[in-house]
């Protein structure tokens, strides 16, 4: 079985190195946390000192990175991975980063005779752990279909959206709508909550109408309606409000540079904006969003 070099064991990143291991590829596992690389082990990945030692003899790169800049300092310039890579080698990126970044790294990949993707994901860390997320992919075809392999165990569905960085537009594009439909959803509940309704009964209700959508039936938002998400757990893990503003903000830099319209976006960039405006809250699931909406204690109709 190849051998495959694992970046980022965090919320996403470990339970995919995870499932690789368990699928049967060697995983040379490196994060800069000690504890995700201890929890690596665990699961039966190989963890490693140094970036360098991860890579060595690896047949694929996989790295799921928090920020553009993290993705830029671990493959790129003179001392990146790209330039010490064997040109066999496959690099799949599932990062969420601009596009313009995937496009950079999947170029240079290519003037160097690598094969790279960039292929951010959807479904958070439930359908990490399931292995049934969905993959969003740029790139050449050719690394695309090399790729199905480890993509195939980490996830259920995936898609070609076109050239290096296309994954990333249909991403920032998916999440613009996630974060409308998740403060729709948590103002919509705390309307009937403060009208007197069950916060249960009244998204039993419209999961069966049109206000269905994915926030509400897959992620609910108000504490009691669900199990086994973040919301029931007092916001612990998940999808950060952090995660959540930086890929508003990727959205919105799109937008401007094609002059889109995207005011939906922008106001619930606003509203992030000022829940994230304590660190404690920005660690928080974005889920969390419930939580501007509540009314204070002691506040009458
Ligand atoms: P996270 O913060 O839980 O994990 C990131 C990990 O990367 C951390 O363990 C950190 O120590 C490690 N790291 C940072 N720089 C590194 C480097 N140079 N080398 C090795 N490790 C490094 O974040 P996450 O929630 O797992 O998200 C990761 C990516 O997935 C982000 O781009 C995010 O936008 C995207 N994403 C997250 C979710 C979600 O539900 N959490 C869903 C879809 C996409």
């Amino acid at each position: 079985m190849e051998k495959i070099a694992f970046f980022g064991l965090g919320n996403m990143g470990g339970p995919m190195a995870a499932n690789l291991a368990k699928a049967g590829y060697t995983v040379a596992a490196f994060d800069l946390s000690p504890t995700a690389l201890e929890q690596a082990q665990r699961d039966g990945c190989q963890p490693c000192d140094s970036a360098e030692q991860a890579i060595e003899g690896a047949d694929m790169v996989i790295s799921m990175l928090p920020s553009g800049d993290a993705v830029k300092g671990l493959y790129l310039g003179e001392a990146g991975l790209l330039r010490q890579l064997p040109s066999s080698t496959l690099v799949i990126d599932c990062s969420t980063i601009s596009a313009e970044d995937a496009s950079l790294l999947g170029h240079t990949a290519a003037e160097l005779g690598l094969r790279a993707i960039d292929a951010p994901v959807s479904g958070g860390t439930a359908a990490a752990q399931a292995g049934r997320l969905c993959f969003m992919c740029g790139g050449d075809k050719a690394a695309f279909d090399a790729a199905q392999g480890p993509l195939q165990v980490m996830g259920a569905k995936i898609f070609h959206a076109g050239a290096a960085g296309a994954g990333q537009v249909a991403k920032i594009c998916n999440n613009l709508l996630l974060a409308i439909h998740m403060t729709g959803t948590a103002e919509a509940l705390q309307l009937g909550v403060d009208q007197g309704l069950d916060a249960g009964v009244l998204s039993e209700i419209m999961c069966e109408s049109s206000g269905n959508n994915w926030s509400l039936a897959n992620y609910n938002p108000y504490p009691g309606t669900m199990e086994c998400v973040p919301s029931a757990k007092g916001y612990a893990g998940g999808f950060s409000v952090a995660l959540m503003l930086k890929d508003l903000g990727l959205a919105m830099d799109a937008a401007s540079t094609s002059a889109s319209s995207t005011p939906m976006g922008a106001l619930a960039k606003n509203l992030y904006q000022l829940h994230g405006a304590s660190e404690e809250n920005r660690q928080l699931d974005f889920s969390s969003i419930q939580n501007m909406f509540r009314r204070p204690a002691g506040r009458q109709a």
